[in-house]
């Protein structure tokens, strides 16, 4: 018996990263701005991120992985790289 197999469009259609544990970031407020927004060079770059970052849905969850995953660049969780060093270095502080 010769079995015949059968592609469909749909099969091959790229799936969304539902169950990625990043699929967190695809409801982020900057999912409207280009990335590049959230790695500024100055001051200025890093408020405008920020206030984007307000009020955004997963700012927590954006902040904790930011921290977890020592990202030393850009703006996550509304927070500069220099506030995100100090969070982890108070953090130490409490657990040493
Ligand atoms: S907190 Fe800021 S960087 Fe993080 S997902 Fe939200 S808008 Fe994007």
């Amino acid at each position: 018996m010769k079995l015949k197999l059968q592609v469909t469009t749909e099969q091959v259609k790229p799936q969304p990263f539902d169950d990625s544990p990043t699929a967190w970031m695809g409801t982020g407020n900057c999912r409207k701005y280009p990335p590049t927004t959230f790695f500024p060079s100055d001051g200025v770059g890093v408020d405008r991120a920020r206030a984007i970052c307000k009020g955004c849905p997963v700012l927590d969850t954006c902040l904790e992985y930011a921290l977890t995953e020592r990202i030393e660049h850009g703006v996550w969780g509304g927070t500069s790289e220099r506030e995100r060093r100090r969070i982890l270095k108070r953090r130490r502080g409490i657990t040493a």
